[in-house]
């Protein structure tokens, strides 16, 4: 990564060389990628003030940008060319390889903002292959859908090139939170995997008591208030004290044991079944508390469970 950004260094020195001397006007972008993310992304760089240029495979979708005072490029080649660092954010990393086939020699010396989605292994990969022809290469992973973006409760993360982030963080603080995760750049998407998974595990447990409260009458507008609270503190608090106990390895079950825990899962079960609900999430958790319990950690905090899961 040692080449330099001379097609870029014009735009960014024009914009700290504001007339008035006062705040610099806002640094050009560029777009690739134009789905329900990419749009929000070129719509809040917009909303920032930052000259936006956008491509899209299907020219179509620029067109709504373009009446808000996006330029159109006519071809990836001349979106790369535009000025400014280069945002992607298409379905797959395959499909970015297709739209930057055949212009290493464009990309030579810009930047790469990637903020498709992929895993940690495709994101190191990628980041290899732009080193090769000289691009400044960040990865990212947006933690929000496209209606946040731009808003309150939007943060992305990134990890590659510490560089870049630096240089570009005002026009990439236009999207969300900059969370800058250091220079291996498959960590933004190591976290984001993760943090999915969670998501996932948070939204399906909801779902289930969603499906248990229902079953006896409950509306999900009157039980989520009380589950989101539940979510936010109490149980966000467990997860801060088990930090310290997976790293420590130690699992002083000084709040709740694991027999505890299995106790009431089974109530869980229990109440389920009688109910006609699918038992197959509590049968996972319960299924790995047994295990600990059995290998006689009944005692312990359900930290423990890491044991279990990471082997
Ligand atoms: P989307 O609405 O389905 O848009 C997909 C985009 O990829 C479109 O611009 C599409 O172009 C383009 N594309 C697909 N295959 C292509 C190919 N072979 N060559 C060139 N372009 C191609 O998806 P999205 O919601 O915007 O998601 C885009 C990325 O953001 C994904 O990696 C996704 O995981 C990530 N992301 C999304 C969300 C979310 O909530 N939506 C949240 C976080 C991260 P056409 O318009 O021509 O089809």
């Amino acid at each position: 990564m040692t080449h330099e950004e001379p097609q870029e260094a014009r735009p960014e020195a024009q914009a700290d060389t504001a007339p008035g001397g006062t705040a610099p006007a806002p640094a050009p972008v560029t777009v690739l990628g134009l789905g329900a993310m990419g749009t929000a992304l070129a719509e809040a760089f917009l909303a920032a003030g930052h000259p936006t240029t956008v491509w899209n495979r299907t020219p179509g979708k620029a067109e709504p940008l373009v009446g808000r005072g996006a330029v159109a490029a006519p071809s990836p080649e001349a979106a790369i060319t535009a000025g400014g660092p280069i945002v992607a954010c298409v379905l797959d990393y395959d499909a970015l390889s297709s739209v930057l086939s055949g212009q290493e020699a464009a990309l030579s010396g810009r930047t790469l903002v990637n903020l498709t989605s992929g895993s940690p292994e495709q994101a190191r990969a990628f980041a290899d292959r732009a080193a090769g022809i000289g691009l400044h290469y960040l990865d990212g992973a947006i933690m929000i859908t496209p209606p946040g973006i731009g808003g309150p409760d939007a943060s992305v993360l990134y990890s590659g090139a510490p560089e870049v982030l630096a240089r570009h963080r005002t026009v990439l603080a236009a999207l969300g939170e900059p969370v800058d995760l250091g220079p291996d750049a498959g960590v933004a998407g190591l976290y984001d995997t993760a943090l999915l998974g969670l998501m996932w595990s948070a939204l399906s447990g909801w779902l289930h008591g969603v499906a248990l409260v229902g079953a006896d009458g409950v509306r999900a507008a009157d039980f989520t208030p009380i589950a989101t609270r539940w979510l936010s503190g109490a149980v966000a608090g467990f997860v801060g004290r088990y930090a310290a106990q997976t790293d420590t390895r130690t699992y002083p079950g000084d709040d709740a044991s694991l027999d505890v825990h299995l106790a009431a899962m089974e109530h869980l079960l229990h109440a389920s079944r009688a109910r006609g609900i699918d038992t197959t999430l509590p049968e996972v958790f319960a299924d790995q508390v047994r295990r600990a319990v059995a290998a006689g950690h009944g005692g312990d905090s359900y930290a423990r469970l890491i044991e279990v899961i990471a082997k």
